[in-house]
């Protein structure tokens, strides 16, 4: 039996407590559509499924990430999307495994239409969907932040250290040295309970994490 906590979320607890991507996404869409948030989503949901991507899909949510950041030019887009068609392609035919089927759409989608990119990353581990979408609820959460409570970033914590340890954590791919990041806020003067319980206990953290984020301001707001 399933214990998703399925349902309207219309408060900060439900916010947290959810694992319905379908009713995240719509308290997220009522506030602004953030496509590249939704990208960096859809890859870090694919790249969890990364044993089941042929070398077309890796590459294909490897230029989807990079598009997310503004790195991609339209001939790489224009290449992932061929890639991760003719991925598809291949993979669909009468008798191929359907999680793989599902892999490749998951990697087609990260790149065509990131928003329902994970609903095809969860499908493709077949009877572990219910497991791999309470996940994608947790790595949601740590690329949107909470719709509910704006977090202020004091300027006067961006030391440079601070700023070291996130630059190398983002650049290096090593998110789980959040923890480090957060002592190094403390002693920069943080004592925000949001901010360092987040560095400190939550995870997983992947590119786009609301708090490397917004010490680099790669956010709009900064
Ligand atoms: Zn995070």
């Amino acid at each position: 039996m399933s214990d998703l906590h399925l349902g309207p979320i219309t408060t900060e607890q439900d916010w947290f407590n959810s694992n319905d991507l379908e009713e995240m996404s719509r308290v997220l869409d009522e506030r602004s559509y953030d496509s590249r948030r939704w990208q960096l989503f859809a890859c870090a949901c694919c790249w969890r499924i990364l044993p089941m991507l042929d070398e077309r899909s890796r590459r294909a949510v490897a230029i989807a990430e990079r598009h997310a950041e503004g790195l991609a030019d339209a001939e790489e887009v224009e290449e992932a999307l061929h890639l991760a068609h003719s991925a598809v392609l291949t993979i669909w035919q009468p008798g191929t495994s359907a999680s793989l089927q599902s892999a490749a759409m998951a990697a087609h989608y990260a790149i065509v239409l990131p928003q329902r990119s994970y609903h095809y990353a969860a499908r493709a581990t077949g009877g572990g969907e219910d497991a791999e979408r309470r996940v994608q609820a947790d790595l949601l959460r740590d690329v949107f932040a909470n719709p509910y409570r704006a977090v202020h970033l004091d300027p006067a914590w961006r030391t440079p250290t601070v700023l070291a340890i996130a630059a190398d954590i983002y650049q290096n791919d090593t998110f789980a040295e959040l923890p480090v990041l957060g002592d190094a806020l403390e002693d920069a003067g943080c004592d925000d309970p949001i901010i360092l319980g987040h560095a400190r206990h939550t995870c997983p953290h992947v590119r786009g994490c609301w708090l490397v984020d917004g010490l680099l301001a790669r956010t709009l707001e900064g």
